[in-house]
């Protein structure tokens, strides 16, 4: 069975084509600048080069079609007609409180999904914006809709309620929701495929550690707490967003700077994090890069974000009640040696011990399954890549 995976921006649609019978990916690409000038689809099929196409993708619904036309293509494509896709599986990011697992797609699904904007004015239109464009250009293929939120609806509500007026829960939804709840599940479940043990019989700390960053509590195989909060804004400090920070600073900043709500907004989304502490960049690698050559903020922002996800693991191990395995994911949990040596360290005393030779490794060797843990450490210490896309095909196929 083939289904496609869609992650739909407000301008740019990426998707995946994967097998399930092997979950081999058929051919992944990526349409930008939808609606912009020079908009442009990177297709890239399996075993052979990537290549361009210019086309006038005006909207989501000719952005798709491009994408169909390609996967079916006779020079490029690697299926030979729209029919052989048996289902598409969206990214969504919001689910709200309505959707605790991923959904066939309807009438009605839609409304509720619409509904949802509200809480993430960003994401959710585009997303909605995709699905449309694809049940226009696939009406009889099914639709499922994966949630970033949906797998945090485990949270009991003394870890998802915040301490204020309990009004602004029950009018407005106001809590904590956590994302990247595809990737959470999908790196705790292969996490306990790798140890060989059933996940309900295992405490998983998941550490996505990326442009944007949080970790997940996953007791038996349910998520029970997460560092991201009503937004994506709370949490460990990120590329260029905050974090958790005292709120009171929102208005005595506002003050002093004599800024507006949208204006405090993007200095905390887009202007801070390792970017606003160290001046640098909001990217790691230069991070690194900068603080080896002695450039010392650039050393205080990687030590802050260090100690955060230091804090994070003590917090968790604690609500769990103890922890067996921890994971690192995403582009700097899987490729930043430092990062998770440094973030570890010191925990020796709850039985956490890196081995620095296997930290070192690169990925992908067929004779490791990305153990970090030295022989002696009594939790676990693995690194594992993470698959959104697979994990939204996986739920896609369950749910058809
Ligand atoms: P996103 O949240 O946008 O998906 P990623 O998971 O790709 O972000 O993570 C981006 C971060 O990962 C950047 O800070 C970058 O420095 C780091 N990163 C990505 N790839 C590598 C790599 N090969 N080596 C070192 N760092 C990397």
């Amino acid at each position: 069975m083939k289904i496609l995976v869609i992650n739909a921006g407000s301008s740019s649609l990426k998707y995946q084509l994967i097998n399930m019978n092997d979950e081999s990916v058929l051919a992944k690409g990526n349409v930008e600048r939808i609606g912009l000038s020079e908009p442009l689809l990177k297709h890239t099929p399996q075993g052979r080069s990537p290549i361009e196409i210019h086309g006038d993708y005006k909207d989501h619904v000719s952005a798709i079609k491009e994408v169909i036309g390609t996967l079916i293509h006779e020079d490029y494509g690697v299926i030979e007609s729209m029919e052989e896709i048996k289902a598409v599986g969206h990214r969504v990011v919001h689910g709200g409180e309505r959707f605790s697992s991923s959904v066939l797609i309807d009438d009605e699904v839609m409304k509720a999904i619409e509904a949802n904007v509200e809480l993430a004015p960003l994401h959710n239109p585009a997303n909605i914006m995709g699905i449309n464009a694809c049940r226009n250009v696939m009406p009889n293929t099914p639709m499922v809709a994966v949630f970033d939120t949906a797998f945090h609806q485990t949270m009991p509500q003394k870890a998802f309620m915040y301490a204020i007026p309990y009004s602004s829960y029950e009018k407005f939804g106001v809590r904590r929701y956590g994302f990247h709840g595809t990737s959470h599940k999908y790196v705790s479940l292969k996490a306990a495929q790798i140890l060989k043990k059933p996940i309900e019989s295992l405490k998983i700390i998941t550490c996505h550690l990326g442009n944007g960053s949080s970790i997940a509590a996953v007791d038996g195989g349910k998520s029970i707490d997460t560092s991201m909060g009503f937004t994506p804004l709370e949490g460990l400090p990120m590329g260029t967003r905050s974090g958790s920070i005292d709120p009171a600073i929102l208005s005595y900043l506002m003050e002093k700077l004599d800024i507006s709500c949208d204006e405090i907004n993007a200095l905390l989304n887009r202007e801070s994090g390792m970017l606003g502490l160290s001046g640098v960049s909001s990217d790691f690698r230069d991070l690194h890069k900068a603080a080896a050559e002695g450039n010392m903020r650039a050393q205080m922002a990687l030590d802050v974000f260090n100690y955060e996800v230091k804090k994070y693991i003590g917090a968790y191990a604690v609500a769990m009640g103890g922890v067996d395995c921890i994971v690192f994911t995403a582009g700097i949990g899987e490729n930043t040696p430092e990062i998770r040596t440094r973030s570890c360290s010191g925990l020796e005393f709850m039985g956490i011990k890196i081995d620095e030779e296997k930290n070192h490794r690169k990925l992908g060797r067929s004779d490791w399954d990305g153990d970090i843990s030295a022989d002696d450490s009594r939790v676990k210490v693995l690194v594992v890549p993470t698959n959104e896309e697979l994990m939204i095909a996986r739920e896609t196929m369950n749910i058809i």
